[in-house]
Formats: structure tokens, sequence, C-alpha cells
């Protein structure tokens, strides 16, 4: 399953947070990460006294369920010592399936497409970079997405090789 992923990072070193996670994801038997976005710096979502993130996309292609693939994510954030303050708060390693090829998952737990994707410029303009072509569940074509939704302070701050 080709699936897209949404990396995002404000503390202990956010660019580094972000290059580690992606050898992380890629050491994993199951999971073989196939591109990269580059980084991408914008002012914080939510509470405004916390720094500057750092956020990127990335596709891979994995023989994971859905599920199992949150749980791999949600250890990859463990690893980085996350740690859970307050809604939408700061945070060494922040992991979101965004896309699950055209699958949809609502349940409890995990709603795939992510439903942030339309609204979050720090995922479209990366995902624009990685999969212009691409169509989302839902959605439509994120071609269509990228004008509604202004790029803001959005800038890119690094490139990422493979
Ligand atoms: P947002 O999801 O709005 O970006 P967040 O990333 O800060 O906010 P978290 O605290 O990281 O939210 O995650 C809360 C819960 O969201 C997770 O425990 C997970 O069960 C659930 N979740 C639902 N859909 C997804 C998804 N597509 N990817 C990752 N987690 C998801
Ligand atoms: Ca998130
Ligand atoms: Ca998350």
């Amino acid at each position: 399953m080709l699936v897209y992923i949404g990396l995002g990072s404000n503390l202990e070193n956010p660019l580094q947070q972000i290059k580690t996670a992606i050898d992380d994801l890629q050491s994993l038997a199951d999971i073989q990460v196939m591109s990269v976005s580059s980084l991408y710096q914008s002012a914080p979502m939510g509470p405004a006294d916390q720094p500057d993130y750092i956020n990127a996309v990335l596709s891979l292609k994995t023989t994971l369920s859905p599920h199992h693939l949150l749980d791999a994510l949600q250890q990859i954030e463990q690893l980085h010592g996350r740690v859970r303050k307050r809604h939408w708060g700061e945070r060494t390693l922040d992991l979101d399936i965004l896309l699950y090829g055209t699958e949809t998952v609502d349940d409890e737990r995990l709603k795939v497409p992510h439903p942030g994707i339309a609204q979050r410029a720090f995922v479209l303009y990366p995902l624009a970079e990685i999969a212009p072509e691409l169509e989302i569940p839902g959605l439509g074509r994120l071609q269509d997405l990228l004008p509604l939704c202004p790029q803001g302070d959005l800038q890119q701050v690094d490139k990422v090789h493979l």
C-alpha cells in the first residue's frame, strides 16, 4: 500500500528530529520510504506560545494495516521522547497518517484521510512537492485544494536525501 505520512516537530532540534524519524521509519522491515519532501518551517497551529514547527511529508510502501502502521508511528514518537502536554501543544515528534492508498478509515483511534489535510498549508504544500497529481478521497484533487489554503508564513528550510 502507498501511504503518505505527515511529520512535525518543534522541540529539541526539530530538523534533526524529523531527519532521524525518517531513518527510523526506513529501518523498519515492513516499511519502504519512497520519497520525502523538503522540510518546512511555520508558526504553530493552536497555542501561539510555543516554538515554530518543522514539517515534512513522505510517501512509503508498507504491508502493515492502517492500525498496525499507527502502532509503529506511535512507537517512533515514543522513541523520540514525546510527552503529551496540551492539545496541539509542543512536541518532539508527531507522525500522522495522511493517506492510506485510497482507503478510508473512521473509528475511535484512527481517521484516514487525516481530517486536517485540506486546512493545513504545512501538509498541502509539501505533499504537492512529492505528489502533485494526488487525489484525496472525499476531497478531490490536491491541485484544487492548494489555492484554497494560503501558504502564509510557510517556508522551505532544508532538503532531505534518502
Ligand atoms: P491532529 O491529529 O489534529 O494533527 P495531533 O497530531 O496533535 O492533532 P495527537 O495528540 O498526535 O494529535 O494524536 C491524538 C490521537 O489521534 C492519536 O492517539 C491517534 O489515535 C489519533 N488519530 C486519529 N487519526 C489519526 C491519523 N490519521 N494519524 C495519526 N493519529 C491519528
Ligand atoms: Ca498532527
Ligand atoms: Ca498526531
